[in-house]
């Protein structure tokens, strides 16, 4: 193992690793420092969650080289319907007439991770692992980092760290970067159910009083997001099978047949934690360590991948340039390119929430106001379908640099 590095990324999750292929075959020298074993990561009960990936997402998969062993693993959504439970009005998205194959895809994390972890073993990027990052500190010409290695302790030092090391980012803590947290009081139940009738590719985001249940095809099945209050979700892990389905299919309606459950219920706390700097000396935070959202609009790794490709192209372009990739003007131009859809998909996320959540709102009058006005803002259901899809994403020059 090397001391110095040009780069050293600390996660090897989605962030993480797709940076790292995002780099390969750059002069970089590259080395990810990653907490946990491969295994370890691949048996994780979280690795259960499903993504869509928004299709502006994939194009970006496509040009790092992710997607063509991604692809076989997910499944496309062709058609967005999105309604609210007691009103009328649906929004209904088609692949066909935005004139694209897909709208978006569904994968399991966990797939994902294992295809993107195989490219990294298989690229000539050095993996430190399992390790954990103790400590940090920047001067002018490098950042020097302690890391934990089992019982001993190791130095290391690169131009640049880069903190890819997911919502409770070890990283910030270590720089000391504040962020402001919303604590949702609410739960996430993840889980899969077969449909009496097949899914046909559509996708259903209902958003009821209880709150938002999305219903994603995903192989022969339905991939369940199930947003409740933190309450609900206790009883609802708790419930039987039977009950649970019942409550489900109370929730969703018999539009797809009867429901059965084909893999265990998972549950996921529910925050919303934004970093208030994206760097400090010569470290960089980007994906969840950075920015960890709510999921009711699928946007936490596709707004991570667009974190990765605008960092990749800057570092790509200063070190052609024979640039100081670890530079302060650098990482300052870096936060100010993203934090314009940090805050677009932040706010939106978060009104989303707000306005479709019975803690919040708890007056039905104003609830119901909320929703007449979704209903009358032209287009809006469509804005946030097409949004969660990324269809005005913009595509990365990434792919074209990397020399491979
Ligand atoms: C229920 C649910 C549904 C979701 N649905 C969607 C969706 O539909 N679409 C979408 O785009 N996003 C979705 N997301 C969000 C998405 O899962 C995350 O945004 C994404 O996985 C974050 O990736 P990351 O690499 O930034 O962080 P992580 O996946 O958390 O990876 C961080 C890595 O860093 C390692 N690490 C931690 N500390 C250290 C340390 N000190 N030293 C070394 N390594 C360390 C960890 O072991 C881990 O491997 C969803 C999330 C949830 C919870």
């Amino acid at each position: 193992m090397k001391q110095d590095y040009d780069v050293l990324i600390v996660g090897g999750g989605l962030a993480g690793n797709c940076l790292a292929l995002a780099l390969q075959g750059s002069d970089l020298n590259i080395a990810i420092v990653e907490a946990s074993t491969r295994e370890q990561l691949h048996n994780s009960p979280a690795g259960d969650r499903a993504l869509a990936l928004a299709s502006g997402t994939v194009h970006m998969l496509e040009a790092l080289g992710i997607w063509p062993a991604a692809k076989a693993l997910a499944t496309p959504i062709k058609t967005i319907h999105v309604s609210d439970q007691g009103h009328f009005g649906k929004t209904r998205l088609s692949a066909k007439k935005e004139g694209v194959a897909a709208l978006g895809y569904v994968i399991t994390a966990r797939d994902l991770e294992d295809v993107v972890s195989q490219l990294v073993a298989q690229a000539d990027i050095e993996q430190i692992c399992p390790a954990r990052v103790i400590g940090i500190a920047s001067d002018d010409h490098l950042a020097h980092i302690s890391l934990k290695q089992q019982d001993s302790s190791l130095n290391i030092s690169a131009r640049l760290v880069i903190g890819a090391d997911g919502g409770q980012s070890t990283v910030r803590k270590l720089l000391e970067i504040d962020q402001a947290v919303t604590e949702y009081q609410q739960t996430a139940i993840v889980t899969t159910i077969k449909t009496e009738i097949g899914h046909d590719n559509v996708a259903y985001e209902r958003f009821t009083s209880s709150g938002p249940l999305a219903l994603l095809p995903f192989k022969d099945d339905y991939a369940v997001v199930w947003t409740r209050s933190k309450e609900d979700a206790e009883q609802l892990l708790l419930d039987n099978e039977d009950e649970f389905l019942a409550n489900l299919q109370a929730c969703f309606g018999y539009k797809l047949g009867r429901f059965s459950l084909t893999a265990p219920r998972r549950s996921f706390p529910l925050s919303l934690v934004r970093a208030k700097s994206m760097y400090s000396g010569r470290v960089v935070i980007i994906g969840n360590a950075a920015h960890q959202l709510h999921p009711v609009a699928g946007q936490g790794f596709n707004l991570g991948l667009r974190d990765v490709v605008q960092l990749a192209e800057n570092l790509l372009d200063a070190a052609q340039q024979g640039g100081d990739i670890g530079e302060q003007a650098l990482l300052e131009q870096y936060a100010a390119q993203r934090q314009k859809d940090h805050d677009t998909v932040i706010n939106f996320t978060d009104s989303l929430v707000k306005l479709f959540s019975s803690q919040w709102l708890s007056l039905a009058a104003a609830r119901n106001s909320g929703l007449a006005l979704f209903d009358l803002v032209p287009g809006a259901k469509k804005q946030l379908a097409r949004h969660a899809m990324g269809l005005n994403a913009r595509m990365p020059h990434v792919g074209s640099r990397r020399r491979v």
